[in-house]
Parts: C-alpha cells; sequence; structure tokens
C-alpha cells in the first residue's frame, strides 16, 4: 500500500492507526504535530530565548532541528542549544560531537558545561568511587546544572527532547513509587514557576512516539547511529521502559492513553500540590531546593567525605 497521500512508498505506519506516510510526508505530519503541541499549549512566546538542552542523542537533536526551522520561519524566538557534559567515555564523547557539529552547521550559539568542570570530576570517575546507581548521581547533578546554567545564560525557557514514550514511563514510575507530587511538575509545559531561579521547562515533542522522533532524526540525516547510555539498561526506567513496550505491542494505543488520562488529571494534580514543597535556599550553593541542601551538594559532600575516607 502506497503512502496515504501519494503514490510513494511509505517509510513509517503510524502508531494505532492504519495509516503510512512517505518520507516527505512524514516529515510534514511530524512538523505539523509539533508545531500543534507548541501552538496549543503555549509553549513558546514572542522573544522567547530558548535554551535546547542537546545531548546529541536523536531525540535532543530532533528538537533543536525542529525549533530551528521554526526560529528561522517565523523569527519570532531566538534559540541556543546548552550541553551537559558527564563524563562518560565512549558515550557522552561521541554523542557531544553531533551536537558540535549540528550547531556550527546551523550557527547555533552552544553552551557545554561539564561534572568535572562544575562538581570536580567525571561521573565514571565518580562511580568508581561510590557505589551508587549510575542515574541517581547524574539525574541530580544534570538537573542542578541544566537549570543555573540555563537561567545563567538567560534562557527564558528550556526545550527538552522528552517525547511520549518517557513521559507515559515518568508517570507509572511515579505511581509504582507512590511519588504522585513529583508528577504535578510534569506536562508540556512545567506548571507555575514558584521561584524565578527556576527556568520553565518545555516538551515540544511530548506528543511524538519514540519510533516517530527516531524516524524523523533518521530521515532529517540528523544522526546514523542510536548510541546509548552504557547506564541506561541498570534503572528502574528500563524496566517500566520494556513493561510498557510489551504492552503497546500487545494493546497498541496504551502510551497515549497513559499520557491523555495523565493530560486531564494534571489540573488538579497542580491545584493539589501548588504550594506543597516550600522552596530553601541551599545552604551550600543557594539554588532553590525543597530541602535545606540540594540533592546535587548532598552527593557532593558524600563523595568529599568519602575521599577523606580513603
Ligand atoms: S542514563 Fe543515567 S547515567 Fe546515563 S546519562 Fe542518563 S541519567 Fe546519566
Ligand atoms: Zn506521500
Ligand atoms: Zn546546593
Amino acid at each position: 500500500m502506497p503512502c496515504k497521500n501519494c503514490v510513494e512508498k511509505p517509510v513509517i505506519k503510524l502508531t494505532n492507526s492504519k495509516i503510512q506516510l512517505c518520507k516527505q510526508h512524514f516529515i510534514k505530519y511530524f512538523e505539523k504535530k509539533v508545531l500543534n503541541a507548541i501552538k496549543n499549549y503555549k509553549l513558546i512566546d514572542k522573544n522567547d530565548k530558548i535554551g535546547v538542552g542537546v545531548s546529541g542523542g536523536k531525540d535532543s537533536l530532533a528538537v533543536l532541528n525542529v525549533l530551528n526551522t521554526l526560529k528561522n520561519k517565523t523569527r519570532r524566538f531566538e534559540i541556543e542549544a546548552i550541553a551537559i557534559d558527564e563524563g562518560i567515555k565512549g558515550y557522552r564523547d561521541k554523542t557531544l560531537e553531533k551536537a558540535e557539529e549540528y550547531c556550527k552547521e546551523n550557527k547555533i550559539k552552544l553552551h557545554v558545561f561539564s561534572y568535572k568542570d562544575e562538581f570536580g570530576d567525571t561521573l565514571d570517575n565518580f562511580l568508581k568511587k561510590l557505589n551508587m546507581k549510575a542515574c541517581s548521581m547524574c539525574g541530580p547533578f544534570r538537573r542542578y546544572l541544566l537549570n543555573k546554567k540555563s537561567r545563567e545564560s538567560g534562557f527564558s525557557k528550556l526545550a527538552t527532547g522528552h517525547n511520549m514514550d518517557d513521559e507515559a514511563q515518568t508517570i507509572i514510575m511515579n505511581y509504582f513509587r507512590r511519588n504522585i507530587e513529583t508528577s504535578a511538575r510534569l506536562g508540556p509545559i512545567t506548571g507555575i514557576v514558584k521561584d524565578k531561579r527556576f527556568v520553565r521547562r518545555i516538551k515540544p515533542l511530548y506528543f511524538m512516539t519514540q519510533k516517530e522522533v527516531a524516524t524523523y532524526a533518521f530521515l532529517k540525516g540528523l544522526t546514523d547511529e542510536f548510541v546509548e547510555c552504557p547506564h541506561s539498561t541498570d534503572s528502574y526506567r528500563g524496566d517500566v521502559m520494556e513493561m510498557l513496550n510489551n504492552f503497546e505491542a500487545k494493546y497498541p494505543g496504551t502510551k497515549n492513553s497513559i499520557i491523555t488520562s495523565f493530560m486531564e488529571m494534571l489540573p488538579l494534580l497542580r491545584e493539589i500540590y501548588k504550594n506543597h514543597i516550600p522552596i530553601h535556599n541551599c545552604e551550600i550553593c543557594g539554588e532553590p531546593c525543597s530541602q535545606n541542601i540540594c540533592q546535587a551538594c548532598k552527593i557532593v559532600e558524600i563523595l568529599k567525605n568519602k575521599a577523606k575516607d580513603v
């Protein structure tokens, strides 16, 4: 069967439907659907200076490419790219090359910040010193740096490449771990900021599946190899991802239903939790956080004490 809109050979069958599209019509469909999400959820305002978080992987390059195309068309907002180098040998060094290449070709300013410069060493070395799950250490460091550096770089918003699969996993993980309050901070755009020092996050690929994002990145020539973080398979997220993929294969549309149901509940969740967590200043670094010491500083302190013990 040819493409739904022309006689060309299809490159993809859309999830949960019988529609098949050729390369040209799929790219059109993808960019239009992302644009609709941006419009419907007011992700971008006029004169925004958007920082786009790039890892150099397919999702982040896809979001950077869509936003760059839109920016060039409308000239209504600015974009720059921000990358975090965790120091994961054989992985981040490779993907960062892709990010640098793309930004250079498209004349986008790229800011790179590393764990080594900011916290004193690479993730690889930290993990040798401390017996901790990689993502439990990396996640807080990454969130901390992305927010702080986005604010210092003057970004009004931070765009990330999170897609429907990522979000469905996070929603389910929060249920399984009885962590519903954290879900109130999800959605295509973060809620009302309780502290100006938090840069609002937007997820333009929110309604696109992992498969669609990968296909777009591949067809656009943004990346030719799909490298995964060597630590990603260890995580709790990996198990939830596998479970959801099995469900999706057996019951197509499952991920979409999770997202749609969640979007119906999100206004209620935000209302319930809006004043729940007071914002403090971290006693060590002064960044906004929910406890007396932020998560990143807590880990740095543990690492320092560990070094003293040796
Ligand atoms: S998978 Fe875990 S260790 Fe790897 S980059 Fe992501 S958060 Fe860091
Ligand atoms: Zn077509
Ligand atoms: Zn701190």
